[in-house]
């Protein structure tokens, strides 16, 4: 057996593949299985984008590019920023990887060393800590619960911060919570990073277009310009366009920071793909309706779950402000016992449970630092959520 790295020992694998592996594998055997991990639109990518790409492919834009991405979607991602937000960043602060996913691990690979320390609220999306530990450094988990609307409050920031504090990192809306921070709530947390001028902050936007309930998106290069020359603006094509597959992710920051990033990157991955840059210039710069139409069908999706988690006696849902997700507490399920005889101790002994018994993979709150909760992706049809929750509701309402 080859021996694995010691850095590699630190890390686990993603539990939100890992249960959309497993509903597969039951879906192989037969099995009549409802997939509410996956955290990707289930819509298809809008038709210029794809008419984008295949005009890419029949130009022959078919090669290595930049390292970091061509000029022209560099270009766009500038006006976007621009557009969107009221950032101003120039080509060479700007950076495109494959999905927003390496950008952060350029970000932190290009700038952790061992001891240092990086923030991270939890609940978190499952793959910042990890990250964080390849890089060799150290994850500080912050938890906020219920109580802060799952969301890090000034006072919890300011207490985390050490002199080893390299990075915060926020997620606006949040996978797994869709809790989104308001102006305020994000100039509170820029007060607390003028005083520590060693934080950087990497704010992690991929949900932005993803709002409901008249949330106004923000960022916190936007909110406090005094923060802008050591935070890390990330985004992607990925949820906003239906483009997970696609693979394409960019940010904008420092200078030296993106020339950084790209030294990693054209050591690994050599640049992002050719034609799905050209499709990510054409989701950029072209039609942008169908934002509209995909956040109102989450709108209605996100209303149905909601009502529906929330009539079972013991489980309690928040309303999220954003992206699409659910992450409802069972603390009023623990120490049940399931119809076929499953004890409930933990989220995570729930989540099996519900698989095995009814047949609906969702993912255990523990995966991502906070329990007793279950997250739900809810970016599937209506007919599936509605079965899902019937099933959810039939489990929940078995337990003795
Ligand atoms: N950040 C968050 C919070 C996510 O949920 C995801 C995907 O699930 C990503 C980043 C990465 O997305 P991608 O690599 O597809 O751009």
């Amino acid at each position: 057996m080859i021996p694995i790295s010691a850095t590699l020992e630190r890390v686990q694998p993603s539990p939100t593949i890992a249960v959309t592996q497993r509903a597969r594998d039951l879906r192989a055997e037969g099995r009549d299985v409802i997939g509410l991990g996956a955290g990707e639109p289930d819509f298809d990518t809008p038709r210029h984008i794809k008419d984008a790409a295949i005009a890419a492919l029949e130009a022959g834009k078919t090669k290595y590019t930049a390292p970091d991405g061509i000029p022209e979607l560099k270009e766009a991602i500038a006006a976007k920023f621009l557009r969107d937000n009221g950032l101003r960043y120039t080509p060479a602060e700007i950076g495109v990887s494959s999905g927003g996913k390496q950008v952060l691990f350029n970000a932190l690979m290009a700038t952790l060393n061992p001891g240092d320390e990086v923030i991270v609220p939890a609940p978190y999306w499952v793959s910042y800590p990890d990250m964080v530990r390849m890089a060799g450094a150290d994850p500080v988990i912050v938890p906020c619960g219920l109580d802060t609307g799952f969301k890090l409050s000034p006072e919890a920031l300011e207490a985390a911060i050490t002199p080893r504090t390299r990075w915060v990192i926020l997620n606006s809306p949040s996978n797994p919570t869709g809790a989104g921070y308001a102006r305020d709530e994000l100039r509170a947390l820029s007060d607390v990073l003028m005083r520590h001028p060693h934080v950087w902050v990497m704010s992690d936007d991929i949900y932005e277009h993803i709002a409901h309930d008249g949330f106004t998106f923000c960022t916190p290069a936007e909110v406090e310009p005094g923060l802008r020359d050591r935070t890390l603006t990330v985004n992607g094509v990925s949820k906003a366009y239906a483009m997970t597959g696609w693979r394409i992710g960019y940010a904008g920051g420092p200078e030296p920071l993106i020339t950084a990033m790209r030294k990693v990157q054209s050591q690994s991955t050599s640049c992002p793909c050719s034609i799905s840059q050209w499709a990510a210039v054409a989701a950029l710069t072209g039609p942008q309706d169908y934002i509209a139409e995909s956040c109102a069908a989450f709108r209605r999706r996100r209303d149905l779950v909601v009502d529906r988690l929330n009539a079972i006696p013991g489980i309690d849902c928040p309303v999220p402000q954003g992206a699409f997700y659910v992450f409802p507490s069972i603390a009023g399920l623990i120490g049940r016992t399931s119809a076929g005889g499953q004890r409930i101790d933990d989220d995570e002994t729930f989540a099996a449970a519900l698989l095995e018994e009814e047949g609906v993979a969702v993912v255990f709150g523990a995966a991502f630092g906070l329990s007793p909760h279950f997250r739900v992706s809810y970016a599937t049809s209506d007919d599936v959520l509605e079965d899902a929750c019937d099933r959810i509701a039939r489990f929940c309402g078995g337990l003795g």
